[in-house]
């Protein structure tokens, strides 16, 4: 297997150890889930498979190639976050259009693509939309369509729907599925809701104080927490 690759990595903030000794590997193509309440540490791990935060310990490879010293924009990465830092002046199509500026694409091939993803993410047609008029969830989508555009080797999503009301999330945590798996993206999709990591992922890695607990397909978490703190976190206890 030769996707992601996190092996015994530690992040650490001063005195502070976010992530205490994590492995896990992604294959390509799968869609894994880091769930675990605020402050666990999942967005550090994220972070520093990103190359955002350095490790204390520990290595990153992708691809059997350790990332080591290799700088966030060299890693062929996409990255999506819960306000989707669109660009307010520019409008759908150029906030899509701007991951493909760097790439060798006629303007013709740039406008398909652009196309192709906002029909991607259901918004077919809002090319020319200002960014303010839309709602939250048309912006998430923007926002995953941006993400997508390049074709990253692996998109890492932290907490996207969680500024979104309850309902919308549902929905979208659907959209979002689709969407990675009919682009055959391999993901690492942050979240502190149970529910939504079950939609979202293939599997769901169980992250608590710095540590997985455990990492299986949703079905066998449900049906087999690893410890009394898992169920807990699936709401199956207390
Ligand atoms: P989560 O994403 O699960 O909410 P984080 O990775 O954001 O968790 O945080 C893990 C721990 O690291 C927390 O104790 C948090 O306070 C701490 N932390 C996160 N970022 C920083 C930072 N930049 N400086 C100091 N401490 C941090």
């Amino acid at each position: 297997m030769a996707g992601l690759e996190v092996r015994d990595v530690v992040v650490r903030y001063g005195g502070t150890t976010a992530v205490d000794g994590v492995s896990l590997a992604v294959a390509p193509g799968e869609v894994v889930a880091l769930l675990g309440p605020s402050g666990c540490g999942k967005s550090s791990l994220l972070r520093a498979v990103a190359g955002l935060e350095p490790l204390a310990r520990g290595t990153v490879a992708y691809e059997g190639a350790d990332l080591a010293g290799v700088p966030v924009h060299r890693r062929r990465f996409g990255l999506m976050f819960q306000d989707g830092q669109l660009f307010p002046h520019r409008d759908v199509g150029r906030n899509v259009a701007y991951g493909l500026e760097t790439q060798p694409l006629s303007r013709a091939e740039r406008d398909a693509r652009v196309t192709e993803l906002l029909t991607l993410v259901g918004l077919a047609g809002y090319e020319r939309r200002a960014v303010p008029t839309l709602s939250g969830g048309e912006q998430q989508r923007v926002a995953l369509a941006r993400a997508l555009a390049p074709r990253p080797r692996l998109l890492l999503l932290d907490e996207p729907l969680s500024a979104l009301d309850r309902q919308l999330r549902e929905r979208l945590a659907n959209e979002v599925r689709a969407a990675l798996v009919e682009t055959g993206t391999t993901a690492v999709f942050v979240t502190h809701d149970h529910a939504e990591a079950a939609v979202v992922a293939d599997r769901v890695a169980v992250m608590d104080r710095g540590r997985l607990l455990q990492v299986a397909a949703p079905d066998e978490l449900r049906s087999a927490p690893a410890s009394d703190r898992v169920a807990e976190f699936l709401g199956l206890r207390g």
